[in-house]
């Protein structure tokens, strides 16, 4: 695009993304409706019978003029090529956020927009540096996208000092850039996608089994900048625990880390980086752990009576290490709606009390025996099996659910989630004070809770939050997830598990990490980032 096309009214993007809504969740053609029973208890709960007022068409919204002169767009395009630089608002509108409720919320409002002032899609580590030295000296800021999942605030176009804001989209780094079989490691492009990812890897008998609920858009690098958890966790580890290496663009420098499988040569700088969503430098690559497609998978659901029983079943399956690649207990809540909301396959026996779902992976003779050892724990446990049914009718829909979200928004319902972690000790209290704290900023709210993570010494707890949409309801979330995450601190708990800390959750990072913390964040951002263009406004306080 040369600068004077700067000024070009919105129409067709030049640098399209794969099919996701610019104001909702996902795959249009995938859209859901609310079933009758969700509606009957939307009706009988909240008091919610109508429509909410629809949002802007895509050709009503304004966005905010970009900022850049052409003498800007002329530097950048100098690096990247005219052909991936785009000022268009059908390029800068799918990159004005994530994809969290208040994204949502804010993208169907009809006042102006904000929004990167240009997309920039750069083909490899040279041009990401020259990039990044382009930005640096013109005073731009910068914010790396992946799949644009971000539920924390983790792609604000936030410019900080600056003028302007540019979205760095790392689409093009979609390659397998090496497969060593005999280690099970691979090398993959930051901008690969799960699916892309997994496809690539499928061609050669292996896998990465990394399903976060977003994994048909969130990409490689995203997974490692976040430190993303899968609900393969209990099998397979949570990302950043599959990671080998990182390769690392910064303005002061490429950083190539992790050459073998461990090492005791001084702090593992690798670690910096997970979870550094976009602030220290720009991820191009990383090497992680794969494994064979497994031959063979088992299901198990079970019920038991009380989400107390449930929480220690699943502590004493972990701590036996049996070796389940999936544990997950709903509590009572959750297991009511889900029920009501999951699609049915074959006829399923009627749950009471809270959902368990377990899934193994492996060889026949692994399944075998990692299924038995966690059955056995689990009757010893005070667990019923429901057999195989409802744990397949889980894994069917379990991406199905963020479609949900935006039908229960045109319905009139704000439904956002939060989730952290702590140990099985402290669990019990974490889980009282964060819906304590979630039912009294939004009276008859519905508060749904499941684990889906779990370790030898505790586990994560994940919220999921309805509510009647209502007069201002950023406002009123704004005050709920305060109060949420004032009760998570107070209680001992991380503010956050596996979604990151974006703009979000920047409130209580002093609180995690200690103010030397802080300074030690800062001072490592001083070094690798010394103008300060890298995703200003998230994680470091
Ligand atoms: C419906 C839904 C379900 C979700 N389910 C899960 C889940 O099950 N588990 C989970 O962990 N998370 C989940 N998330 C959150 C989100 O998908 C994850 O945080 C994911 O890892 C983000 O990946 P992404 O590629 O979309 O990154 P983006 O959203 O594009 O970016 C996230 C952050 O990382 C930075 N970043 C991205 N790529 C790079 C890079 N290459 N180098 C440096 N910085 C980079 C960005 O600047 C931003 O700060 C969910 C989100 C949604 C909307």
């Amino acid at each position: 695009m040369t600068p004077e096309k700067q000024a070009a009214p919105a129409g067709a993007a030049a640098l399209p993304l794969p099919p996701m809504k610019w104001d909702a969740w996902g795959d249009p053609g995938l859209a859901k409706e609310l079933s009758a029973d969700i509606k009957g208890l939307l009706a009988a709960a909240l008091g919610v019978t109508g429509d909410a007022a629809p949002g802007p068409d895509v050709s009503e919204v304004v966005l905010r003029p970009s900022a850049l002169t052409p003498d800007d767009l002329a530097a950048l395009a100098a690096v990247v090529g005219e052909a991936h630089l785009s000022t268009a608002d059908a390029d800068r509108l799918p990159r004005a956020g994530g994809k969290s409720t208040p994204d949502l919320l804010r993208r169907r409002s009809r006042e102006p927009q904000d929004a990167p002032d240009a997309v920039v899609l750069p083909g490899g580590e040279e041009e990401i540096a020259a990039l990044l030295a382009v930005c640096a000296e013109r005073r731009i800021a910068v914010v790396p996208f992946g799949g644009g999942t971000s539920v924390v605030g983790g792609l604000e176009p936030q410019r900080g000092a600056f003028a302007a804001v540019v979205s760095l989209d790392l689409r093009r780094l979609d390659q397998l850039l090496d497969l060593d079989g005999t280690s099970g490691e691979a090398l993959l492009g930051a901008g690969l996608t799960g699916p892309a990812a997994e496809a690539l890897l499928a061609e050669h008998g292996f896998e990465l089994g990394h399903y976060p609920q977003s994994f048909r858009y969130a990409t490689i690098g995203g997974f490692a900048a976040t430190r993303s958890s899968g609900q393969n966790s209990a099998g397979h580890g949570r990302f950043d625990e599959m990671v080998r290496g990182l390769r690392v663009v910064t303005p002061a420098g490429v950083l190539d880390l992790g050459r073998a499988p461990a090492s005791a040569a001084g702090p593992d700088l690798r670690e910096l980086f997970l979870g550094s969503e976009g602030t220290l430098g720009v991820i191009t690559a990383v090497r992680v752990r794969v494994h064979p497609v497994p031959a063979v998978k088992a299901y198990e659901a079970w019920s038991f009576p009380d989400f107390a029983t449930g929480t220690a079943a699943l502590r004493a399956v972990e701590q036996q290490g049996t070796g389940a690649t999936v544990l997950r207990l709903s509590d009572e809540a959750e297991t009511m709606v889900n029920l009501a909301m999951t699609e049915k396959i074959g006829g399923e026996p009627a749950v009471t009390g809270c959902l368990a779902v377990t899934v193994f992976e492996g060889t026949a003779e692994q399944v075998a025996a990692r299924h038995q050892l966690t059955r056995a724990a689990l009757l010893a446990a005070g667990g019923s099996s429901l057999g195989e049914t409802p744990a397949r009718a889980w894994e069917h829909g379990r991406f199905n659910a963020p479609y949900l979200r935006d039908a229960l928004l045109d319905a009139g319902a704000l439904c956002e989630t939060l989730e952290t972690a702590t140990s099985w000790q402290q669990l019990p209290a974490l889980r009282f004070a964060v819906t304590a704290a979630l039912t009294e900023a939004l009276p008859g709210a519905l508060v749904l809770c499941h684990i889906s993570h779990v370790y030898p010494t505790g586990a994560s707890l994940y919220f999921t939050v309805v509510a009647a949409l209502g007069e201002e309801p950023l406002e009123r979330w704004a005050t709920a997830k305060r109060a949420a995450g004032d009760a998570i601190v107070r209680s001992g708990g991380t503010i956050t598990h596996h979604h990151a800390v974006g703009t979000d959750h920047r409130p209580w990072m002093a609180a995690e990490i200690g103010e030397v913390g802080v300074r030690i964040l800062r001072a490592v951002k001083a070094e690798l980032d010394p103008a300060g263009i890298l995703n200003p406004g998230k994680l470091i306080p």
